[in-house]
C-alpha cells in the first residue's frame, strides 16, 4: 500500500459515548474481528478496562477495506481491499489525555465522537481541541441515534456554535444497531489526507508506546514517518544512540502480525531485542543506524501530577511489591518511581503518576495483575517551597518538608489546572460554589445553548486531585462533565519565570488567564513570547515595574479589558504613563482572596482603582509583593500520635485551611483507631503548634480479662478474632493502625 492507500485516524470522543463500541464495529465491518465473536470493546484489554468500562491504554489495529470510487478503477480483483486503515483507539478520561495526544501524533484525523442524546460534553470540548490544535481533519460522528432521547438537531447546533464544524458534514450512526455506519469508512478515505511521509526519504519512525511482553520482549508501537522499515533492519534511537535489530516486524490485524516490512505511513509493531521499556522511550525517533536524520516532533513527557506513596500491606514483604511495580512499569511507562523509606511504614515507593484515576488504576493492576498487596499514602501534588536564603525545594513528598526549617519561607507554588466544565444552568449556583470552596478562579462563563452553560475555571491541582469529580457529579446530579488541562509550562519553568518577574527591572506582564508573557528589553529591540502560567491563589494580572517603549504586544481580551477599565487609557498611553509605570501593579483577584486582602491591608480600600465588582485591585509594587507572599503560603500538617510525628500522614496545605483539614483527620483517625491498652492522642500540628487534638482512652488490661472464668471457645474466639483484626493493621510506633483509616484520610481536602 502506498501512502496515498493509507489513512491513519483515531476516535475521541468524551467517556461513554461509544468509541469503543464503534471501534469494535468498524474493526467487524472490515472483517478484521469476527462479528459477535469475543468480548465487546475489543481493544480494551486490561482487566481495569473492562472492569471500570474504560479505556486505559491507546490501543491500534489495521484494517483493510474496499474503497468505491466513483469513476471505476481498473484492477484485477473487484473486491480486493485497495486501502490499509489504522484505528488507534484511545482514552477518554482526563487522566489519559496524555495518551491521546500520542495517539493523535501518528494520525492525519479523528473520528470526534458525540452521543446524540448527551450532546457535547467537557472531555468532547478538550479533546476537539487536542485535534484541531494538531491540524488534524476532523469528521463529528452523532452517536447513538437509536436512542429515543436522540436529538441529533441540537448535536449538530451544538458541533457548530461552539467548533464551527460544517452540520452538513455531520454522520449519524448507531454503533449499537449499525445504522449509519457504512459512511465512516468511506468518510474516512475521502476527507483525511493520506500520511504526507515520503517514501523515498531515510528512515524516520516516531516511537508511540511500548510494552513488555514475556515471551518477546519489549514490543514498541511505531509509526513510519517516512521510508520503509524491514525485517533485519539496524536501526538507531536519536534520543540514546542505541542500535537494535528489528527481530520481528509487523501490523496489528488486530493481533501481532509479522509482515516483514512497514513502509511509508504505516503504523504497526516492531520487536528488537530493546531489554527494558525504559530504553523504548516514547515520543522517539527511531532512523536506520547508517543513516542521520532530523528527529521530529516528540511528544511533551509525561508529567506527574499527583504523587503518592507505595508500600507493602501487612502480610506482604518489599521485594514482592518491587518485583511487581518494576514489571507493571514497563507497561505503563507514564509513572515514575522512586524509592523511600518512611519511619511508620518501612521502605517503599514514592510513585508519581498522571492524576487520580491513572494512580487508582495502577494500583488495581499492581493487586489484580501481579498479585501486590499495597498500601498507599496521601496523594500529594508536587509543590516548590523557595526560603529566604534563595534555595528551592520540590516536594513530592509532604514528609520530606522540613516542619522547622530555621529560614521563613518565601514563596510556594503549587500546580494548578484549567478546568472546563459543562453543566445544565440550574446546577450553575452549586457548582461555582463549590469550585470557590476549591480556591477556583472562574475564567470563562458562556452558554453553548439555551439552558447549558460551559465554565472555564483556574484551580489548583490539590484541591481537584480528592473528590472533586465525584461531588461535582453529585451535585449536579451526574449531568456536569468535567475535563482538566494543566495551566502551566511546569512547575520548575515557572519558578524561573517568576524570578525574573520579580527581580529584573524588565517589564512582564502575566495573566490570570492561561498567558504569560514573558518580555526582554535587554536591547532596544522588544522581543517577548507567550508561555503559560498560571498562579492559583492570587493572580496578579500586570505588574509593572519598569516599561521601555513597546510595539507588537498582542494581550489577551482579558487584559485589555481590565487596561482599558482601570485607566480609559489605551495600553499605550498607559505605558506613558509615568506613575502606572513606575509604581503600581494590577491584580485581578477572586472575590474571596480580595477580602482577605483587605483585611491584611486595610488601607487597600483607600486605593483608587479599588472596584469591588469587577475584582481588581491596584496596588502599590512592595504591597503587591507582601500579599503575593502572603497568599501563596502552604504549610505542612503533621499528623502525631502519642506525640510521634507520623511520616505517612504529613500532608501539606493551604493556609487558609489548615485548620479545617487538621480537625477533620484528626477525626476520621479517632474513629478508625481502636482502643488499645495506653491512651492515645492523635493530634495535628504545623510545625510546633498543635491544631487540633483528640484522645482515645485506654481499655481494660485485655481482651480476655473480660471473660474471667468463661469458657474457653469463647475465650478463642476472642483471641481469634483479634488476631485477624492485627491483620490488617498497620503498627506506626506504639499504635496500630488499621490500613482503611490510611485510606480513609485520602478523602479529607
Ligand atoms: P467509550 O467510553 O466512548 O469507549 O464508550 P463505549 O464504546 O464503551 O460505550 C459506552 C456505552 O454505550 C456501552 O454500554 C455501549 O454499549 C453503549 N453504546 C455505544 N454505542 C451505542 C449506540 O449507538 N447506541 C446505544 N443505544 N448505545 C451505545
Ligand atoms: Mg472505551
Amino acid at each position: 500500500y502506498p501512502p496515498e492507500r493509507i489513512r491513519n485516524f483515531s476516535i475521541i470522543a468524551h467517556v461513554d459515548h461509544g468509541k469503543s463500541t464503534l471501534a469494535d464495529r468498524l474493526l467487524e465491518l472490515t472483517g478484521t474481528i469476527k462479528k459477535g465473536h469475543g468480548q465487546p470493546q475489543y481493544l480494551d484489554k486490561l482487566q481495569v478496562e473492562r472492569e471500570r468500562g474504560i479505556t486505559v491504554k491507546a490501543q491500534t489495529a489495521t484494517m483493510f477495506f474496499r474503497h468505491k470510487f466513483q469513476q471505476h478503477e481498473a484492477t484485477e480483483n473487484e473486491n480486493a481491499p485497495n486501502f490499509l486503515l489504522n484505528l488507534i483507539d484511545t482514552p477518554g478520561h482526563v487522566d489519559f489525555s496524555y495518551e491521546v495526544s500520542r495517539s493523535l501524533a501518528a494520525c492525519q484525523g479523528v473520528l470526534l465522537v458525540v452521543d446524540a442524546a448527551q450532546g457535547v460534553q467537557a472531555q468532547t470540548v478538550a479533546n476537539f481541541y487536542l485535534a484541531f490544535e494538531s491540524n488534524l481533519a476532523i469528521i463529528p460522528v452523532i452517536n447513538k441515534i437509536d436512542q429515543p432521547t436522540a436529538d441529533p438537531d441540537r448535536v449538530k447546533a451544538q458541533l457548530k456554535s461552539l467548533f464551527d464544524l460544517d452540520p452538513n458534514h455531520a454522520l449519524l450512526t448507531s454503533a449499537k444497531t449499525g445504522q449509519g455506519l457504512e459512511h465512516v469508512l468511506p468518510s474516512v478515505i475521502d476527507r483525511i489526507p493520506a500520511p504526507p511521509g515520503k517514501c523515498d526519504s531515510p528512515l524516520r519512525m516516531l516511537l508511540l508506546d511500548s510494552y513488555y511482553d514475556e515471551y518477546k520482549g519489549v514490543i514498541c508501537h511505531v509509526a513510519v514517518v517516512d521510508g520503509a522499515l524491514y525485517k533485519g533492519d539496524k536501526i538507531a534511537s536519536s534520543a540514546t544512540g542505541h542500535v537494535y535489530e528489528v527481530s520481528d516486524i509487523g501490523i496489528m490485524h488486530p493481533e501481532l502480525t509479522p509482515t516483514g516490512v512497514l513502509l511509508t505511513g504505516q503504523v504497526g509493531y516492531i520487536v528488537s531485542g530493546m531489554r527494558s521499556t525504559n530504553e523504548a522511550r516514547v515520543g522517539d525517533t527511531l532512523h536506520q543506524a547508517k543513516s542521520t536524520v532530523l528527529p521530529l516532533p516528540g511528544f511533551k513527557p509525561a508529567k506527574h501530577m499527583v504523587f503518592s506513596g507505595l508500600y507493602p500491606a501487612d502480610g506482604s514483604d518489599f521485594d514482592a511489591l518491587n518485583h511487581a511495580i518494576e514489571r507493571l512499569i514497563c507497561n505503563d511507562a507514564s509513572v515514575s518511581v522512586t524509592k523511600e523509606t518512611s519511619t511508620a511504614l518501612g521502605m517503599g515507593f514514592r510513585c508519581g503518576f498522571l492524576g487520580l484515576l491513572h494512580m487508582d488504576v495502577f494500583h488495581q493492576r499492581l493487586e489484580q495483575e501481579y498479585g501486590a498487596k499495597v498500601l498507599s499514602t496521601i496523594p500529594t501534588v508536587p509543590y516548590i517551597f523557595e526560603y529566604s536564603d534563595g534555595s528551592k525545594v520540590q516536594v513530592q513528598n509532604p514528609a520530606a518538608l522540613a516542619s522547622n526549617p530555621g529560614k521563613s519561607v518565601t514563596a510556594c507554588w503549587e500546580p494548578s489546572v484549567i478546568a472546563t466544565i459543562i453543566l445544565p444552568c440550574e446546577y450553575v449556583g452549586p457548582v461555582i460554589t463549590l469550585c470557590s470552596e476549591r480556591r477556583g478562579d472562574q475564567l470563562e462563563y458562556s452558554f453553548i445553548e439555551s439552558q447549558r452553560v460551559l465554565m472555564k475555571y483556574q484551580l489548583p491541582l490539590r484541591e481537584i486531585v480528592v473528590d472533586f469529580y465525584n461531588e461535582l457529579k453529585s451535585i449536579t446530579s451526574g449531568y456536569a462533565s468535567f475535563d482538566y488541562e494543566d495551566a502551566e509550562e511546569g512547575v520548575e519553568g515557572k519558578l524561573e519565570l517568576w524570578r525574573s518577574t520579580l527581580q529584573s527591572k524588565d517589564f512582564c506582564l502575566s495573566s490570570s488567564k492561561t498567558e504569560y508573557m514573558e518580555c526582554n528589553f535587554s536591547s532596544n529591540r522588544f522581543s517577548g513570547r507567550f508561555v503559560t502560567l498560571s498562579n492559583q491563589a492570587i493572580n496578579i494580572c500586570i505588574c509593572f515595574r519598569y516599561l521601555g517603549s513597546i510595539h507588537n504586544i498582542k494581550l489577551s481580551v482579558a487584559e485589555m479589558r481590565v487596561l482599558r477599565w482601570m485607566s480609559g487609557f489605551t495600553f499605550s498611553n498607559m505605558i506613558r504613563n509615568k506613575h502606572i509605570r513606575e509604581k503600581v501593579g494590577v491584580a485581578l483577584v477572586t472575590n474571596k482572596i480580595r477580602e482577605s486582602l483587605l483585611r491584611w491591608y486595610g488601607h487597600v480600600k483607600r486605593q483608587p482603582f479599588d472596584d469591588p465588582v469587577r475584582r481588581v485591585v491596584v496596588l502599590n509594587w512592595p504591597m503587591l509583593r507582601k500579599v503575593e507572599v502572603y497568599l501563596k503560603r502552604l504549610v505542612k500538617l503533621d499528623i502525631l500520635l502519642n506525640g510521634q510525628a507520623v511520616d505517612a500522614m504529613a500532608t501539606i496545605v493551604h493556609n487558609l485551611k489548615a485548620q479545617r483539614v487538621g480537625r477533620e483527620l484528626v477525626d476520621k483517625l479517632k474513629k478508625f483507631i481502636d482502643r488499645q491498652m495506653f491512651e492515645i492522642s492523635i493530634q495535628a500540628a504545623i510545625g510546633s503548634r498543635i491544631i487540633a487534638r483528640e484522645t482515645i482512652s485506654a481499655m481494660r488490661k485485655n481482651v480476655l480479662s473480660k471473660c474471667y472464668g468463661g469458657d474457653v471457645t469463647r475465650k478463642r474466639k476472642l483471641l481469634e478474632k483479634q488476631k485477624e483484626g492485627k491483620k490488617r493493621m498497620k503498627r506506626v510506633g506504639s499504635v496500630d493502625v488499621p490500613q482503611e483509616a490510611f485510606h480513609e484520610l485520602l478523602k479529607v481536602s
